[in-house]
């Protein structure tokens, strides 16, 4: 069975979601690190107190969301959701549609 492409430019914007992805993830990942592990000298969190380093941890790990969410099919436009995690799935679930463009090999 014949599978569909992306298009050459379909695969160069999805390239450049998983690079965002990533690297905004390894990001988040190391903030959220420093976060925890420094939050009590910063004075973020007390015993009765985690207001502040849940207002932090919840701006670090929105705009991961919200990545997620603003993955979309190239081909036929429909939201891929969590299913993406870092990188783009291989084929939508969808239309079938093959997440890379025909004459790149993905190495
Ligand atoms: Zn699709």
């Amino acid at each position: 069975m014949a599978s569909n492409y992306l298009t050459p430019e379909q695969d160069q914007r999805l390239r450049h979601w998983e690079t965002w992805n990533r690297n905004y993830f390894i990001f988040a990942f190391f903030a959220l690190t420093a976060v925890l592990i420094f939050s009590s000298q910063l004075g973020l969190s007390s015993e009765d107190s985690w207001g502040p380093l849940g207002l932090i941890i919840a701006a670090l790990i929105a705009p991961i969301i919200f990545l997620q969410s603003v993955l979309s099919c190239p081909a036929c436009g429909r939201r891929m959701g969590w299913r993406a995690k870092l990188m783009a799935p291989d084929q939508c679930r969808y239309c079938g549609v093959v997440m890379r463009s025909k004459n790149k090999q993905n190495t």
